[in-house]
């Protein structure tokens, strides 16, 4: 039986930045992955003889830039690059949205005059909130406790400390933040623009990992999450990892075995141990435990209490609030090895729009239409797709004069209805995906010279996403900040002592952020400080 200060479920982005910042205060950690690979959802793979792709996560902005200065990632071997253009949004009446530096507002212009006179104004509105975000992400959101005493004080500034980040705005944007918690994207768009594709360029962020309408109360909230990020300290860039997602997880996986972590793979956790109400260590698959004074876990909150955690550990009262947390982001996600570049009818040819996130779904209706018809038919038959070619910034990923996209599709039924099976329909809706691509870029079916598929099912088979859910959890009010994982449990405590929450079920929930895996830690060394404190 091997001893040590802290293991780590899951060697996720998280799970490794926890470690690593463990590992640094000097405590002993062991993380343990169930998969071959470290990285979780953030990994590189080559899914097809000679390409190799971001299978999962694809993009990157929102990884806080304290956790890649502290874990010195550069030095690890990190390179984020911006994209040349942000995003590209081509209508089918031939249109076209391109936005970027210094190219957003003449774009918007060709499209609608009213719209460039109010762009920047909106735009300004999203980042004073996200402002106030970034402040939140770094620190433990109020956690709510019972009675009195040194938790409840401690909370009480914590709270204290949260209100006067938030008096600092003024009551206009007070309204803002409000508005952003919890009002539709499509409502505020359609308040604040005429032209289609400019809504869609906004609401597009609305539905990513959000599986509901972009005129679902909250869904602005889920517009703001993805506005929060920066690329090499221009804020709300996205960008990419050179090497792919992949790069920013070994990066980490260096840092933490730098300062002592040890990582084992193919290393999955059948149950945690517990004694005298307390996490004690955790039980391999292969039968070995591990004993640890502290246990922290980088799942799903829900798959920690349903299948890690022995039940009678847990009250009935917390075990069915854990079991109705929502998951299903509605996400099925392709990789595809192409032989050459599409072309869109829209802007045909090469250039620096096939750099961009391209978003095929050119209005919220569309998108909203979407949502209705998987909800019905179990998928939309008009799928939103976002599709990405990294191989036009990182020509490490594919042979020399070919390419690899992703295909973020969005709008699947976590669960078929009728009983029916994602197994059965993978490759159908894959076809789907392609298809809707090609009506866009003729020839793009063509091109496709091998393919992934990951269906929701795929999603929670290979990475413990329950239900597909790219986020551990859904994005709603009732599933953030005090309430995430569940009110009373947001500082990173589970409900049985030296039991933490280091993954994307905690605050500030998901995107390869590196924040619930630094929150946790601070939390753990927190309580280590007070346990040789008290001594
Ligand atoms: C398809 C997809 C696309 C996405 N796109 C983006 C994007 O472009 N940009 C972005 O910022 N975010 C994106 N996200 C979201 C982001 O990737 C996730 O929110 C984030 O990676 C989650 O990180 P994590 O460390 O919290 O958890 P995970 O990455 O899920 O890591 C959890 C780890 O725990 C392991 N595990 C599970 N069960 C056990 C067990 N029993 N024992 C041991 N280990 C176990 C898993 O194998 C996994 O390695 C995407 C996610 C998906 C799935």
């Amino acid at each position: 039986m091997n001893e040590t200060d802290v293991v780590i479920i899951g060697a996720g982005h998280n799970g490794l930045t926890c470690a690593a910042y463990l590992a640094m205060a000097g405590l002993r950690v062991q993380v343990v992955e169930r998969r071959k690979v470290v990285g979780g959802a953030a990994v590189t793979e080559e899914f097809h003889p000679g390409f190799r792709n971001s299978v999962a996560a694809y993009t990157v902005s929102l990884l806080n830039p304290k956790v890649v200065s502290d874990l010195r990632l550069a030095e690890h071997g990190l390179r984020i690059v911006e994209r040349r253009a942000q995003n590209f949004l081509p209508s089918p009446d031939g249109s076209y949205l391109l936005t970027g530096e210094g190219r957003t507002r003449d774009s918007v212009a060709k499209l609608s005059t009213r719209d460039a006179a109010h762009i920047d104004v909106f735009s300004r509105e999203l980042e004073v909130i996200a402002d106030v975000l970034r402040q939140f992400v770094l620190r433990a959101p109020p956690n709510l406790v019972e009675g009195f005493g040194t938790r409840s004080i401690t909370e009480a500034f914590n709270a204290l400390g949260t209100a006067n980040i938030l008096r600092r705005l003024t009551l206009e944007q007070q309204r803002s933040l409000l508005d952003l918690f919890t009002r539709s994207a499509g409502e505020m768009l359609d308040e604040r623009f005429e032209n289609d594709l400019v809504k869609a360029l906004f609401g597009f962020d609305a539905i990513v990992g959000n599986y509901a309408s972009p005129y679902a109360a909250g869904s602005a909230y889920v517009m703001l999450h993805h506005a929060f990020g920066e690329v090499n300290g221009k804020k709300g860039v996205w960008g990419h990892a050179i090497g792919g997602m992949g790069a920013i997880t070994q990066a980490m996986a260096q840092a933490a075995r730098g300062h002592g972590a040890e990582i084992e793979t193919d290393a999955g956790v059948r149950e945690v141990i517990v004694e005298n109400d307390r996490a004690a260590g955790v039980i391999l698959d292969d039968g070995r435990a591990i004993r640890a004074r502290y246990v922290a876990s980088n799942v799903n909150p829900k798959l920690l209490y349903t299948q890690l955690v022995p039940q009678d550990a847990l009250t009935p009262e917390f075990l069915q609030r854990i079991t109705r947390w929502r998951n299903g982001s509605g996400t099925f996600r392709m990789n595809v090895a192409l032989n050459a570049l599409p072309s869109f009818t829209a802007l045909p040819g090469a250039g620096d729009h096939l750099t961009a996130g391209i978003i095929i779904a050119p209005d919220l209706g569309y998108m909203d239409r979407a949502w209705l018809d998987a909800r019905a038919h179990g998928w939309s038959r008009e799928p939103i797709v976002e599709v990405l070619i990294p191989s036009t910034l990182d020509s490490s990923l594919a042979p020399e004069g070919q390419h690899v996209a992703s295909l973020f599709c969005q709008h699947v039924a976590p669960e078929l209805p009728d009983g029916k099976s994602w197994d059965d329909h993978r490759e159908e809706v894959a076809d789907l995906m392609i298809a809707t691509v090609d009506n866009y870029a003729p020839g793009f079916a063509s091109s496709v010279i091998g393919r992934q598929i990951l269906s929701p099912l795929d999603l929670e088979r290979q990475f413990g996403l329950l239900g597909g859910d790219i986020f551990h959890g859904a994005l709603t009010l009732n599933q953030l900040f005090s309430a995430r994982p569940m009110l009373g449990h947001a500082d990173y405590r589970g409900p049985l002592k030296g039991l933490y929450h280091c993954g994307s079920g905690a605050h500030p929930g998901g995107g390869v952020t590196g924040a619930p895996g630094h929150n946790a830690a601070q939390a753990i060394l927190a309580d280590h400080r007070a346990l040789f404190t008290a001594r």
